[in-house]
């Protein structure tokens, strides 16, 4: 497989016309930074949790379509969940990036096309950013609760 081949559609399309982005900087939304030097990646992302729920993802970055794309499929993925679904999948897409075995990968949805990263490891880091960024949002805001 080339890289042709994991620039599928839906990574396309969420770098094309990306969800939930731009920031709002403002409470109660609690917002994470991270970047990802070996690619240039730069990525912020801010939540809303309330009563063990995630009610809002946006994100906004700059770097390569892989991290930006996974940025927008990660938000339309994890508003609405339950704080515990949202760790459950963010643990499954960092499973299936690096290559193991999921038995429930449906649950993903289209975060399924970045199954192909394993083949491309320096580019796992560019498909985990926003997701990183979730996950240290999400227990910023558990911590401080
Ligand atoms: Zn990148």
């Amino acid at each position: 497989m080339d890289l042709k081949t994991l620039y599928r559609q839906v990574i396309m399309d969420h770098y094309k016309n990306p969800k939930n982005k731009g920031l709002k900087n403002t409470d109660p939304y609690h917002m994470v930074h991270l970047t990802n030097p070996s690619c240039g990646d730069d990525m912020r992302v801010e939540i809303i949790v309330d009563d063990g729920k995630v009610i809002d993802v946006r994100q906004d970055g700059k770097g390569c379509s892989i991290c930006l794309s996974s940025a927008s499929v990660m938000s339309e993925l994890l508003i609405g969940k339950s704080v515990e679904e949202a760790k459950d999948l963010i643990e499954g897409f960092y499973s299936m990036v690096k290559g193991e075995e999921l038995p429930d990968e449906d649950k993903l949805e289209e975060a399924i096309a970045y199954k192909g990263v394993r083949d491309f490891p320096a580019r796992i880091k560019c498909a985990t950013l926003a997701w990183k960024c979730v996950e240290k949002a999400i227990e910023e805001v558990e911590t401080h609760e």
